[in-house]
């Protein structure tokens, strides 16, 4: 294919494990012939090392450039430290929806027929993160405080982004969870628009409502029974790692941060630092968080040769990672990845 024809986007490999797990994505990117031309940049911890910046400005131009990222994970230090790259990311790029799908590959596990694709709002609640503290007697610290935010705007863009991903991908119904109950402004909101949007796909998807921890009880209790959920940011953020596990952990899912003029793809885990050097890592959720990539570009065909690659490696052929039970390297599974696709 000549250079012409190629995609451009940003590649990001990321902190920890990021490295390993892209660099299988790439041969097997490589391997399908996918249309895209790489531009490698920094970004996370490894910036710091290079640069002394985190996210250099260099990083953000060529995401501005290419206006699409595949990115490995970034660390961001607990508690104190830069703030997260990835929160500054979304906003930077107005990536306002984040789509993480789960889906059982694995049969015979706890949880079977699990199918859900959770619909997270990116860019606001308590992550717009106004935090401080107010100091008491002596104590700088005594109290600390932080301020969540949300917009109609938002609430309405984001909810309706669920109902019109259901409506073109099969979906029949769309769970709003939220927890208006007690936060009443906040999520208070995000109910009453999103159920103004329902309302305008009645008759096409169903709409269910949810408070977020009755929510979390029937997630493991009766998984199969949600089809797509949205919801805000911090309780996106936390169900998206419950529902990871219902389908065997971390390793498995994607993620799609998408806006207006970009989207940034990533798979759902951190850098695993535990794990990191040991050629241990799944590189699944990074490979299917380039799968989702393809199917943005309109390449459904080579993302369905991904899928399809991996259920033949991992469900028929049994080659798994340590997190999956097995005992493959991330070079075995990428090797036999290259074989079957
Ligand atoms: P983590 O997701 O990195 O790891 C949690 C557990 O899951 C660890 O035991 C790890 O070994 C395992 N795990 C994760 N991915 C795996 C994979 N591909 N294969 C096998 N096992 C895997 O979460 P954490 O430890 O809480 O966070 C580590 C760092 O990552 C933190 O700095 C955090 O801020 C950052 N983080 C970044 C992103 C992102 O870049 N989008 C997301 C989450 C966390």
């Amino acid at each position: 294919m000549s250079n012409a024809n190629l995609i451009p986007v940003t590649l990001i490999p990321g902190d920890g494990i990021g490295p390993e797990i892209i660099k299988s994505t790439l041969e097997i990117l490589e391997t399908i012939k996918a249309p895209f031309q790489w531009d490698k940049q920094l970004a996370g911890m490894a910036a710091v090392d290079a640069s002394g910046e985190p996210l250099p400005q260099q990083t953000i131009d060529s995401i501005h450039k290419t206006g699409l990222a595949l990115k490995g994970p970034l660390t961001t230090p607990v508690g104190k430290g830069f703030r997260s790259i990835n929160v500054t990311l979304r906003k930077e790029f107005g990536l306002y929806a984040n789509v993480r799908p789960t889906h059982t590959l694995i049969p015979g596990g706890r949880f079977e027929n699990v199918d859900i694709v959770l619909v997270r709002e990116n860019l606001e609640g308590f992550y717009a993160a106004m935090e401080h503290y107010i100091p008491v007697d002596d104590d700088q610290k005594a109290i600390a405080t932080c301020t969540g935010y949300t917009s109609r705007k938002e609430c309405r863009r984001i909810v309706k982004y669920a109902f019109d991903y259901a409506v073109l991908h099969g979906r029949k119904k769309v769970t709003l969870v939220h927890k208006a109950n007690i936060l009443k402004e906040l999520c208070g909101l995000f109910l009453e628009e999103g159920r103004k949007v329902a309302k305008e796909y009645e008759g096409k998807i169903a709409c269910e409502e949810r408070i977020v921890d009755a929510c979390a009880m029937e997630l493991v209790i009766k998984p199969e029974t949600y089809d797509v959920i949205v919801t805000t940011n911090l309780f996106g953020d936390i169900l998206s790692d419950l529902t990871s596990g219902l389908i065997g952990g971390l390793g498995m899912p994607p993620g799609a941060n998408i806006g207006e003029k970009a989207a940034m793809f990533e798979a759902v885990h951190g850098s695993a630092p535990d794990i990191a050097g040991k050629n241990m890592a799944n590189p699944l959720a990074v490979l299917r968080a380039s799968a989702m990539m393809l199917e943005h570009v309109k390449r459904e065909d080579l993302a369905k040769r991904i899928e399809s690659a991996i259920e033949k490696v991992v469900v028929h052929d049994k080659i798994r990672t340590k997190d999956l039970g097995g005992n493959a390297s991330t070079t075995d599974m990428t090797a036999a990845l290259k074989q079957a696709i």
